[in-house]
């Protein structure tokens, strides 16, 4: 036995249905299988490879960080990591960082802030307000989070004191804090995995002043939006709030696990030693790979994956199969006439990476792919969608 997909079958636990593609090479936009059919990305495995598969600056940026140190105990003080933190915080205004190493990890420490800035201020326990069709993660806290029962029904009992309520309806939040000692209130700026769709201006702005007005935290996970992806540095951005808590990973690693964590003035000094931790947290080679990436998200070139993300959607506003586009920057979400899996398989056939978010069509592309290699795909994308 050694073809790959019955390996993985045998040897790998079977929780992703995968596509039967093995990829071996990629550099930018562009992905190779192991037969040697060339793909173009639109996925960024699940917004990840900011600015494309082995980017030379990201690679440059691990590679000479791998030959100095690559890994200390967090017992230890490190330049990257440190450095890494300061630039998150003058780029938010955020105070401090925690690293850990996957987005789910990021919202564990979110909660566990949340929980503790409330336990020292009543000496009560608090809830965490979550939104209906959101994603926080896998982890036991962060799938109790998440509101979508699709995710919980094989996991009982969950974690206790998360309370949902559906997105853009103010009138839940309000009654949910009435009848719960809530500490948080944690949304999506884009509900990624929910659907690609963006909450409303006047809901964000609404749920933000009554946090403000009531000491209430604001957790905003920024795990998919974050570092760019939708035009900003963090979603948020566009949306005239300044969050407690922001949490972040995917996009900020480039392809290397990272996480974090940043706290803002009211929490900053919540965590105390042995309060948390992580191993791998905050570790060299992927901080200093982070620091390369976000040292590159300049107004100038936010501008441009803005500008991207227009020409997707005037491209696919209108082209026949599609019923609408949602999302924000490079974060898109199609609704598609035709079964989405059908128009998935048709992009793979034809060479293009796309993903998909319920029954909608979902795009990240690279940051930066070339126009030339946009084109490419939304052309091969506009057929597939065609009835
Ligand atoms: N939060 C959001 C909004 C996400 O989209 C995801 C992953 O898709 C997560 C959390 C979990 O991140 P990770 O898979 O890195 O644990």
């Amino acid at each position: 036995m050694n073809n790959i997909f019955e390996l993985d079958k045998t040897f790998v636990a079977g929780t992703y249905a995968r596509f039967p593609v093995d990829l071996v090479k990629g550099a930018g936009a562009k992905y190779y299988s192991a037969s040697g059919k060339e793909y173009i990305d639109m996925g960024t495995g699940i917004g990840v490879t900011a600015f494309g598969a082995c980017d030379e600056i990201w690679k440059n940026a691990v590679i000479s960080q791998l030959n100095k140190l690559s890994h200390v105990s967090n017992l230890y003080y490190t330049e990257p990591c440190v450095t890494l933190a300061k630039l998150l915080s003058e780029k938010t205004g955020l105070k401090k960082t925690f690293f850990a190493n996957s987005g789910a990890e990021a919202n564990e420490c979110a909660i566990k802030v949340a929980r503790k800035y409330y336990e020292d201020k009543t000496g009560k326990q608090g809830v965490i307000v979550t939104l209906k069709n959101s994603f926080h993660g896998r982890t036991l806290a962060t799938l109790s989070a998440t509101g979508q029962d699709k995710f919980h029904e094989l996991f009982n009992p969950l974690v206790s004191g998360f309370v949902h309520a559906t997105a853009n309806d103010f009138s839940e939040i309000l009654s949910l804090c009435n009848e719960n000692p809530v500490c948080a209130i944690m949304i999506e700026i884009v509900q990624g995995e929910g659907g690609v769709n963006a909450l409303d201006r006047s809901y964000v702005k609404a749920v933000y002043d009554y946090c403000q007005d009531n000491d209430i935290l604001l957790i905003v996970d920024e795990v998919q939006t974050g570092n760019g992806r939708t035009g900003e540095l963090y979603a948020y951005m566009g949306f005239d709030i300044k969050p407690d808590i922001v949490t972040t990973a995917k996009g900020l690693g480039g392809g290397l696990p990272i996480g974090a964590c940043m706290l803002g003035e009211k929490v900053e000094n919540v965590l105390g030693f042995g309060s948390h931790g992580s191993t791998f947290g905050g570790n060299p080679v992927a901080s200093a790979g982070a620091i390369s990436i976000i040292e590159r998200l300049t107004p100038e070139f936010l501008n441009s994956v803005k500008e991207k993300g227009e020409y997707i959607k005037n491209e696919l506003e209108n082209a026949s199969g599609v019923e609408g586009v949602s999302g924000l920057g490079l974060m898109l979400g199609v609704k598609t006439t035709k079964p989405v899996k059908e128009v998935l398989n048709y992009c793979l056939e034809n060479g293009v990476l796309v993903l998909t978010a319920k029954d909608k069509l979902r795009l990240l592309p690279p940051l930066n792919i070339e126009t030339s290699d946009l084109k490419k795909a939304i052309s091969v994308i506009k057929n597939a969608l065609k009835v």
